[in-house]
């Protein structure tokens, strides 16, 4: 079918995809239209991997548009709502407005309903329903991605809901959702009443085989040969094999740690293959990975970077992460290894894919467990560049010939697992049905149940009187701790509203009121636990040697706690404690100014960590705040303060200066130290020991005085004052610049 051809959708479209070299639809794409998606029919699209789906999401959105709608893409991970954005952000030129909502979870987010396109993730989505968005009721169009991810435990339920809530808003919503192959997808358009394209149709043929001795196994009983070395792993012969053919190779393994010792080992392969021009910009590029943070990730990746190889995972910065990505769709980066986070809607094909690791450690299972066939083959799919490569090949490697059936059985020759809703699950209750009732969406226990009839849930469950009894546990719960009561039905108490609003887990809202009511005057530490215990937080590990260094810290600092400590002698709830003290005292060492290496090294974690702990206790200091004064207790202040200093990173005497743009921990440090100790005395500073103080940098000494309202920022001919010339040692970083955008939900 000519994308011309297509009803509905506006001209400009079309032409804009022939620009792109997009001139005919791909079947799946074909059949979505046959099926009505541009003219407001919901559609369940089960297709695999790279096989067009967000086009199918586009020619629906663009017809609502087009109608006179308004549409919205919901996406699972805030990385990818980026992407999107962008992406969409192309239909601009033609007069249709994109708007991205990534911004605080409070907010209504009114502006965007000037926008007609709208990109958020489904957490995101369910906080605008809570906080009663009015344009949410003007939408005719809602693409939901990566719909398979309501079998997930942690972000399933929230999407489950979220679309269930938006059908009830508006009982004529064109939904569309994505999902790669599933076993189920018949059950997933019977549940959201769409039509159903499921289809395994792909742009590039995909082999898939398993490695095993000196060949490669294929599905179809296709074997070739393919020597590994004597002294050489399987995924370097293959990847070794791959570049001689001018190709790229992904490669998954189970861990960040993995991923990382994998990278410097494949980089002594991939850097045989470098001509000289390769090799400079590869070192460029290195240097640029450097200057983003100054931490051992950062170096690791660098070093490995030089050689022509990367690793990727959820502990590398989003600007690395982007580095990496755009470096290896441009065939400058040969090898990645990658934990599963890359498989998740990122766009990065490449010749071949090697899942390395097919099992993963479960903490809820206590030892290895192997991926689901709908992980791996979602892994697989990224093997093949449509247009640049003849096909692709995703394989995995057998050590033994029993290995080697095993997983031909168990995954090249396997379908995927059907999906299954994960809302019965305790957390995912509590949240939801104390949101639906503090929403609107019912008013009593039958209205409840209703409700939830309209979830994958209620299609799916079989046990008569489940769902009933999980609804009445968890409203006993909510009504023991006052977010709930019913008279006459059922109705959200004002502190209910509040923590339904402020998206938190009943469950955390109810530690930090428990922690806060007997605390007059908590320091940082004693707020930083009480955050860091919610199950809002997600804890550090402990490592070996860590339970003995927290226990002591523990008592140590006993009366700083807000509650009381339990006994050692409750293992599980000890051990969450001290879990939670190790997050805490990260948290203060961040607040304390400790560069980011240092933690890095002493948490064993990477900068994405820290980012991702700052921003979860920035938010939930927040919250701690708001119920705080609702409760009007006396410890708002305290909170306010360790909530600043963590947002910034910063001891309380630098959070006035931070305050100022441009100004980040380092600079602020630095300031200080030469003796400009706030915003006004910047403003009034002399130049010469400003410029001492920001090491030379006349740029940046300009732009912060402009900041801070100087009345002559002009550095043209200053000099740095020698006596306030500060540590040669002191490397300043990316760090500063990546301060601004923390805190963004
Ligand atoms: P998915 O979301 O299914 O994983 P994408 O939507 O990212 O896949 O599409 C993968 C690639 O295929 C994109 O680069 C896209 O531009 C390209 N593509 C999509 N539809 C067509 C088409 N009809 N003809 C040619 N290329 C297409």
């Amino acid at each position: 079918m000519d994308v011309a051809d297509v009803s509905g959708v506006p001209p400009w479209f079309a032409e804009q995809l022939r620009e792109e070299g997009i001139e005919s639809l791909y079947p799946p794409q074909a059949e979505a239209v046959e099926a009505g998606v541009t003219d407001g029919e919901s559609l369940v699209a089960s297709v695999p991997t790279a096989s067009g789906k967000t086009l199918v999401a586009e020619l629906a959105m663009l017809s609502a548009v087009g109608r006179g709608g308004k549409a919205l893409y919901i996406v699972p991970l805030r990385a990818l709502a980026t992407e999107k954005y962008e992406e969409f952000r192309e239909f601009e030129r033609h007069g249709v407005e994109v708007g991205v909502s990534t911004g605080n979870y409070e907010a209504d987010g009114e502006w965007l309903a000037r926008k007609d396109v709208v990109v958020a993730t489904s957490e995101k989505v369910d906080s605008l329903v809570r906080n009663g968005a009015g344009w949410l009721d003007e939408l005719d169009c809602v693409v939901a991605d990566e719909v398979h991810l309501v079998d997930d435990s942690s972000r399933g339920p929230t999407l489950e809901v979220t679309l269930a809530k938006l059908r009830r808003i508006n009982a004529a919503l064109q939904v569309v959702a994505l999902s790669a192959t599933v076993g189920n997808a018949a059950e997933l358009a019977d549940w959201l009443d769409a039509e159903l394209v499921d289809s395994t149709w792909r742009p590039i043929e995909l082999r898939k085989g398993v490695h095993y001795g000196q060949a490669l196994h294929f599905g179809d009983g296709e074997t070739r040969e393919l020597g590994v070395g004597r002294s050489e792993k399987p995924t370097a012969a293959i990847v070794r094999e791959t570049l001689a053919d001018g190709g790229s190779t992904l490669v998954f393994v189970n861990s960040r740690r993995n991923a990382e010792a994998a990278a410097d080992r494949l980089a002594s392969t991939t850097r045989e293959f470098l001509d000289a021009e390769e090799t400079a910009r590869l070192s460029a590029l290195a240097e640029e990975i450097r200057s983003v943070s100054d931490t051992e990730t950062s170096e690791s990746l660098a070093a490995a970077v030089e050689r022509g190889a990367a690793f990727h995972h959820a502990g590398c910065s989003s600007e690395h992460r982007s580095l990496v990505e755009d470096a290896f769709r441009d065939r400058l980066i040969k090898v990645v290894a990658a934990t599963p986070t890359l498989a998740a809607g990122v766009n990065t094909p490449s010749r071949r894919v090697v899942v390395r690791d097919w099992r993963r450690y479960s903490g809820d299972a206590g030892g290895m467990q192997p991926l689901s066939v709908l992980e791996v083959h979602q892994m697989m799919g990224r093997a093949g560049r449509p247009g640049r490569d003849p096909y692709g090949e995703a394989l995995l490697l057998a050590n033994s010939h029993d290995e080697l059936e095993e997983l031909l059985e168990r995954y090249v020759w396997a379908e995927p697992e059907p999906v299954r809703s994960k809302l019965a699950a305790e957390p995912a209750m509590r949240t939801h049905l104390l949101a639906t009732v503090a929403s609107g969406f019912a008013g009593s226990r039958s209205e409840l149940l209703a409700f939830l009839d309209r979830t994958l849930y209620a299609t799916q469950t079989e046990e008569t009187g489940r769902l009933e009894r999980v609804v009445d546990e968890t409203i006993a719960y909510l009504e023991a701790n006052g977010f709930l009561e019913g008279w006459d039905g059922l109705s959200a108490t004002s502190l209910g509203h509040t923590v339904s609003r402020l998206y938190l887990d009943p469950m955390s809202a109810a530690e930090i009121i428990d922690g806060l009511e007997d605390a007059a005057e908590p320091t940082a530490m004693g707020l930083y636990h009480l955050v860091s215990r919610t199950p809002d937080m997600y804890e550090l590990y402990l490592r070996s040697g860590d339970r003995e260094e927290y226990t002591m810290t523990a008592y140590e600092r006993e009366s700083e706690f807000l509650g009381p400590m339990p006994s050692e002698f409750e293992e599980g709830r000890f051990e969450d404690w001290l879990s939670a003290l190790k997050t805490a005292c990260m948290l203060e060492d961040w607040a304390e100014e400790t560069d980011e290496d240092r933690i890095a090294e002493r948490y064993g974690v990477g900068p994405g960590d820290i980012r991702g702990k700052v921003d979860t206790a920035e938010w939930l200091l927040g919250a701690a705040e708001r119920l705080a004064s609702e409760l009007d207790l006396d410890c708002v202040i305290a909170i306010r303060e360790a909530k600043k200093r963590v947002e910034h990173g910063v001891g309380e005497e630098l959070i006035e200066l931070v305050g100022v743009r441009g100004v980040g921990r380092k600079r602020a440090r630095r300031l200080f130290d030469a003796g400009i100790e706030s915003p006004a005395t910047l403003r009034e500073a002399d130049k010469a020991t400003v410029l001492a103080a920001l090491r030379g940098r006349e740029k940046t000494a300009e732009s912060v005085l402009e900041a801070a309202g100087h009345r002559d920022p002009d550095m043209s001919d200053v000099r740095p004052d020698p006596d306030a010339a500060v540590d040669e040692d002191d490397e300043p970083t990316g760090d500063e610049q990546a301060q601004s955008s923390l805190g963004d939900f």
